[in-house]
């Protein structure tokens, strides 16, 4: 007994509560396994109807934990593909305890791993590694947006465009592999023009979903913004001014000289990662200082989008250690407009600054002027870099470059002259395609293609 789910452990019957934190009104605890039949026996006698909610008194014959729901659903149909049984009980701890220890004393059963109830649904073929993934994206998501992407993914979106893909691969290799095979066989003639011809079509498709800049990903993960300017400016004070929304959580990154402060905003849905950044000193300071904004700049390289605050009072003048790290494509903010009569009497008579191609702001972290319109550049901004109307692309690194084999072998064999060479090129490009999905048994995929091949010849 290893514990593990696989192979062996799925011989285990499993249980957790599925429900939030306690205490709550209702706390769900789930049961999948071949015992899952056994725990309602157990504690909540007689087994209800398959998928029908039954009110059952729900503890050990000697000792009531509670009265609840009891859920029996007989595998195949259930989320896991296992036989699984649901409690619904009062969310108190005492409660769930109780009911958790009792489940604990019934045989075979035993407390599930983080993601085993997943797993188990993955290895049951009720569902591929990218709906699994979706559904951590869904419990995760903080904004609308996140949640629609996880839910689209959740629903096979991903899963059905990367093994369509697949079995299209999958087919080119089996004809392929026939005329490799059989080349005496009548086969008609024009069968290696048609594989390249849909390996070609293959490699465009997939070039054209990886090439979303990474949109999906952003989607999923939020765009990172980094504040950047001269100390002073009121970054931190701009910071906490986009921060005061029910939306916003504050979190500090420790291990930099100065903690940087990381808030996530809901930016019309759009979730955005804001970094505050150590000031960019003009006398590059202290051995500390120094370090602080060797850091910053550094971080500000791995943003999606840079803020660049810069203080009201001394405009036009942009300090020169801000002003050598500027690029076109930054917000450029200048902060505390409400210090500038000249602004408020005649806004005209602030004009921009010649050097300055992105969007130019007046704002002001004091009392908030200017704010809605910073908010607004921001989400647009960050909007486009999601590209959310876009279809969707790899939510995952892991698909990317998974994709981005795929090509490659895809494009090799394309580029070989030897169909046997080719031939491996494709199987190569299948694998890595599968490994999205965990679907990675080519053999297996290939007989029963080839077998069909075959007999409709
Ligand atoms: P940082 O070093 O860039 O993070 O700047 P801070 O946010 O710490 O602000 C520096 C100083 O400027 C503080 O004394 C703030 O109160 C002040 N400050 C920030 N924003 C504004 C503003 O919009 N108007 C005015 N008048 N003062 C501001």
């Amino acid at each position: 007994m290893t514990g593990k789910s696989g192979r062996d452990g799925a011989s285990h019957t499993i249980f957790a509560v599925s429900s939030g934190a306690m205490p709550s009104g209702v706390a769900v605890v789930r049961v999948s396994g071949r015992s899952a039949r056994r725990a309602i026996a157990a504690l909540a006698p007689p087994v209800p109807e398959p998928r029908r909610a039954a009110l059952r008194r729900i503890g050990p014959a000697s000792d009531a934990i509670d009265r609840g729901l009891v859920l029996w659903f007989p595998a195949p149909g259930s989320a896991t593909g296992e036989d699984v049984a649901e409690f619904h009980v009062h969310g108190g701890r005492a409660v769930v305890g109780a009911l958790v220890d009792a489940l604990g004393g019934v045989a075979d059963l035993r407390p599930a791993e983080p993601g085993e109830f997943t797993r188990r649904a993955v290895l049951n073929g009720r569902m591929d590694l990218t709906e699994a993934e979706a559904v951590a994206d869904m419990v995760a998501a903080e904004t609308a947006l996140q949640r629609r992407q996880a839910l689209r993914q959740m629903g096979g979106a991903l899963r059905e465009r990367y093994d369509g893909w697949r079995a299209r691969l999958v087919a080119a290799l089996a004809h392929l592999e026939a005329d490799l095979d059989f080349p005496d066989e009548d086969l008609p003639p024009g069968i290696a023009a048609g594989v390249a011809f849909e390996v070609a079509a293959l490699v465009d498709e997939i070039a054209s979903h990886l090439d979303d800049g990474g949109a999906a990903e952003r989607l999923r993960s939020g765009v990172a913004v980094a504040i950047l300017g001269p100390p002073n400016a009121g970054k931190s004070s701009l910071l906490n001014r986009l921060a005061r929304r029910p939306a916003a959580i504050v979190s500090h990154i420790a291990g930099t000289t100065r903690d940087v402060v990381e808030v996530h905003l809901d930016l019309a849905g759009l979730a955005v990662a804001l970094w505050d950044t150590a000031g960019l000193r003009e006398d590059g300071g202290d051995e500390i200082e120094a370090e602080g904004m060797r850091r910053s700049l550094e971080r500000a390289g791995s943003a999606d989008l840079r803020l660049v605050v810069l203080d009201g009072a001394g405009w036009p003048e942009v300090p020169a250690a801000t002003a050598a790290v500027m690029a076109a494509a930054d917000v450029v903010v200048w902060n505390k407009a409400d210090l500038r009569a000249d602004l408020r009497a005649d806004p005209g008579a602030v004009a921009d600054p010649p050097a300055m191609e992105g969007p130019v702001l007046w704002v002001s972290a004091l009392t908030g002027a200017g704010l809605p319109e910073l908010e607004a550049v921001l989400a647009e901004r960050a909007g486009g870099l999601a590209a959310l109307a876009a279809g969707l692309g790899p939510t995952r690194t892991r698909h990317r470059s998974a994709l981005e084999d795929t090509r490659a072998a895809l494009t090799r064999a394309l580029a070989t002259a030897e169909a046997e060479l080719a031939a491996e090129d494709l199987r190569v490009a299948a694998t890595a395609l599968g490994r999205i999905t965990g679907r990675i048994d080519v053999e297996e995929l290939l007989d029963a293609v080839f077998a069909e091949f075959c007999i409709g010849k």
